[in-house]
């Protein structure tokens, strides 16, 4: 499905060029001279960053480097990742050196399975496996050992110690997925890299995660479009975005068909099959790019109400929900950053 991800780099493209322009009002970034941009894949995804300034070029060099050596790190998939190491030693016993940020990363999942009982767990290896997900021959498994592998999703069971830092898989068979959590906490890094190499304003597109810094080419804040989950060529709305992230999670970018059921890939820890919660995308915007990205797949998976019951005891995001019911539901403080398109959904405002 990966073709399905131009659309959106295209959209991007698009908001940036037309925007080109039109000079920033307020002293933005020399839009003008057009961002230092780069494309490449990492993470199983199309990355694109694009840098304004001076520094552009330097800044996206520099962001490129973190986001394509955290690739190497996390990746479950490349036999030489600290993770394959992790799963390749699961329930052997012995400690696995990791990097701090590899550690960092897997406290940050653990303690979310731990806010989000039911709804994310970075274990989830074993049953993306059972279904085929990351390889070619995707299948819908056999119930008994798709009750075998769910026995092993635990992330209670993933011990750390972060002085080390280092990490240990409890049981034999059990293994990390950091699908759900590595693209956020990686924007968050290359953000951070691209600011310290004096990049003024930018836009880092890593596949369904939106990081946006600084003003936007034409005026103080980015526009970022929602998809449509039931239609790629359409919007749901716009939301207008300064130094945020937003991150979509929905069954609609990643699935395979079986006998005319559709099967996508995130998971319902509890039952080991598709979540299936109402909701047919997430969208969560945050200052913290890997909140984003966890709550987006977490809250997926929970479904409206316990979406927006976190959503009212917390304040460090807000929520586009879009529902199976035909109902979009934006949480208030968005209320004047999100602008709904015209196309036959029921847009709501959930209010604290
Ligand atoms: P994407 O990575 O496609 O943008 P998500 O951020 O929602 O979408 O992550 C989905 C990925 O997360 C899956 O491919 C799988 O690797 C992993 N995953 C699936 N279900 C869960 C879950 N309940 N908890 C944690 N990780 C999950
Ligand atoms: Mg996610």
């Amino acid at each position: 499905m990966k073709h399905r991800l131009f659309p959106v780099v295209f959209f991007i493209l698009l908001v940036l060029s037309g925007c080109l322009s039109a000079p920033p009002s307020g002293g933005g970034p020399a839009a003008e001279e057009g961002p230092a941009v780069r494309q490449f894949f990492a993470m199983d995804t199309l990355m694109s960053v694009s840098v304004y300034g001076p520094q552009g070029e330097a800044a996206v060099q520099e962001a490129w480097e973190v986001l394509t050596g955290l690739d190497r790190l996390l990746s479950r998939t490349s036999p030489d990742s600290e993770i394959s190491a992790l799963n390749a030693h699961a329930g052997d016993g012995s400690w696995v050196p990791l990097s701090p940020e590899t550690a960092e990363l897997l406290s940050f999942a653990r303690q979310t399975a731990e806010d989000l009982p039911g709804a994310f767990d970075c274990t989830i290896a074993p049953v993306m496996d059972a279904w085929g997900f990351g390889g070619e021959d995707r299948h819908v498994p056999d119930a008994a050992a798709l009750s075998a592998r769910l026995a092993l999703v635990d992330s209670g069971r993933l011990s750390l110690d972060l002085e080390a830092p280092a990490g240990r898989l409890e049981v034999p068979g059990m293994a990390v997925d950091l699908g759900a959590a590595a693209k956020g906490y990686a924007a968050g890094l290359a953000a951070q890299a691209v600011l310290e190499a004096g990049g003024e304003s930018a836009l880092l597109d890593l596949g369904r995660n939106i990081t946006v810094l600084g003003e936007g080419p034409s005026g103080p804040s980015w526009r970022v479009a929602v998809k449509d989950p039931q239609d790629m060529e359409r919007h749901l709305g716009v939301l207008s975005m300064r130094d945020q992230t937003a991150s979509t999670s929905g069954g609609y970018e990643r699935y395979f068909e079986e006998n005319g059921v559709r099967y996508h890939h995130i998971i319902d820890p509890k039952t080991g099959y598709p979540a299936e919660s109402g909701l047919l995308s997430v969208t969560v915007v945050s200052e913290n790019p890997a909140l984003a990205d966890v709550l987006s797949t977490a809250l997926f998976v929970a479904g409206r109400d316990e979406a927006l019951s976190l959503w009212r005891s917390r304040t460090d995001f807000e929520l586009v929900l879009c529902g199976a019911d035909g109902v979009v539901t934006v949480t208030e403080g968005l209320e004047f950053d999100f602008r709904g398109e015209d196309n036959g959904y029921t847009c709501q405002t959930a209010r604290r």
